[in-house]
């Protein structure tokens, strides 16, 4: 009797003990789950008042409407947009596409950290508020994922692509050479002393939850609608996905096509980055092209619809790579110079294509870099860390500055203004403040300002060019204050 009352007495004890062990492991539980979103709020809040500072900074908050060039984009005003009743997208750098089903939402994307703000309370107050079941990331680019940290929840997957890790991961490591580069080209960013070194808006740090591999398809649903993630390398890195909605025919794809459609893709892009691979992406874009979407959301500026344009659009890319692919190569076995196939390449009427994004002389060099690295087999001097503009200075006291600079006004003359460039280069070397040679500089750099604007119109291009005359203006201000000549 004495045994069972015992047993009985212990049995409570057990029960009791698992019980206060259950509501202690839910009363944690909850208070970390509170604890993160509570922290996750204030962040967000921090950000919304960074990002209103920034855009009030850069006179950008209500610019209107932009034709695209990545300087634009910034006066970009952020606001939501529609594309089906179940798809919206926050405008902005780089847009947030939000998708919602009967069963919470789907993020693509989360905009530049400085917007992401922003955008998710525009769309949370706007679109849904509901819970955020995946997050789904197109590449590693600071323009795309910014926000992700203030998007996921507790259970939230986030998704990219299996070199998602390693891309954000040089990226990361570079950052510091890489920023210097990218202001450059995108003047409004703050200088890296200046930038706002709050952890939050820190570059990098994201993990996936599931990574899906070059031309993997990972389908899910979600309430009533079916979701395929689909590894698409060799756009703007290695790390591309985007997201096929079978039964809209949506295609929703970040920087595949770059910021309009169709264009030349950056097979090569001036701000520096690993080089691009054109037959993945032939083979990423085929698989495109069997979906036959009929409307495509990319990660800048509005979507494009129509079945049959988006099909030629993407055929004529496609098309147009492989061409420049191959006359590449055959050029290359000709024996011919990545300067002569530079000049030589050019896209058949049939395949002609916008190239203010990527150009096609820039992916021919590209092309060759890709396949056989920085040796070009021309000269022993290559192979040594002995530039040949270590020898300018001697070069210009042997030939005479004057000399040297009636060449290069024979060369801007002649309609040739880099080779002039390259003589004021010389002279320069060792008198950097030369008025005639800074005279020259402007002029060619003019020259070719003026013919990218009649030609490609290469966004890259026309920024560098507006850079360097900008450099010059200033350099000859120092020298000889209150005159432009
Ligand atoms: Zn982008």
């Amino acid at each position: 009797m004495k045994t069972l009352q015992l047993k009985g007495a212990i049995k409570k004890l057990l029960l009791l003990c698992l019980a206060l062990f259950i509501a202690a492991a839910a009363w944690l539980y909850l208070n970390e789950e509170s604890t993160r979103r509570l922290k996750q709020e204030a962040e967000i809040r921090t950000m919304d008042v960074i990002g209103k500072a920034a855009a009030k900074r850069l006179g950008g908050e209500n610019a209107g409407v932009t034709h695209g060039s990545a300087v634009e984009l910034i006066k970009r005003p952020i606001e939501i947009r529609g594309v089906t009743d179940n798809i919206h997208y926050a405008t902005g750098v780089g847009n947030t596409v939000m998708i919602t089903t009967g069963d919470g939402v789907v993020v693509f994307d989360t905009g530049l950290v400085i917007q992401s703000a922003s955008q998710l309370r525009l769309l949370k107050e706007t679109v849904s508020s509901g819970p955020v079941r995946y997050i789904i990331l197109s590449h590693s680019h600071a323009d795309h994922i910014g926000g992700t940290r203030f998007w996921a929840e507790e259970n939230t997957q986030i998704v990219a692509h299996t070199q998602f890790e390693e891309e954000q991961r040089y990226l990361s490591e570079l950052e510091p050479y890489q920023y210097g580069r990218n202001r450059i080209l995108f003047p409004w960013m703050p200088s890296w002393e200046e930038r706002p070194a709050l952890k939050i808006m820190r570059y990098g740090g994201i993990q996936p939850t599931r990574t899906v591999d070059s031309w993997e398809v990972y389908s899910f649903d979600l309430g009533d609608t079916e979701f395929q993630v689909i590894g698409a390398p060799g756009a703007e890195g290695a790390d591309n996905v985007v997201m096929w909605l079978p039964q809209q025919k949506v295609l929703i794809v970040g920087d595949f096509f770059g910021p309009q459609f169709p264009q030349f893709p950056n097979i090569f892009t001036m701000r520096g980055e690993k080089v691009r691979k054109p037959v993945e992406y032939i083979k990423s874009l085929n698989m495109l092209i069997e979906l036959e979407p009929e409307v495509i959301i990319p990660g800048h500026l509005d979507p494009t619809v129509g079945a049959a344009q988006i099909r030629a659009g993407m055929e004529r890319i496609r098309d147009a790579v492989q061409f420049v692919h191959d006359e590449t190569i055959a050029g290359m076995n000709a024996g011919k110079s990545v300067e002569e196939l530079m000049l030589e390449i050019q896209l058949p009427p049939h395949l002609e294509l916008a190239q203010n994004h990527g150009r096609v002389d820039w992916a021919v060099r590209s092309i060759w870099d890709y396949y056989m690295g920085w040796f070009r087999f021309e000269s022993t001097t290559e192979l040594y860390p002995v530039p040949a503009r270590e020898v300018y200075a001697d070069l210009a006291a042997t030939a005479g500055s004057e000399s040297l600079l009636a060449l290069s006004r024979n060369y801007l003359s002649r309609g040739e203004p880099v080779k002039a460039l390259h003589i004021v280069e010389v002279v320069t070397a060792s008198e950097p403040r030369n008025k005639t040679a800074l005279s020259q500089r402007k002029e060619a750099l003019q020259i070719l300002l003026q013919r990218a604007n009649e030609g490609t119109r290469n966004d890259y291009e026309i920024y560098w060019l507006k850079n360097q005359l900008d450099r010059t203006n200033h350099m000859k201000l120092e020298v000889f204050p209150g005159g432009n000549e």
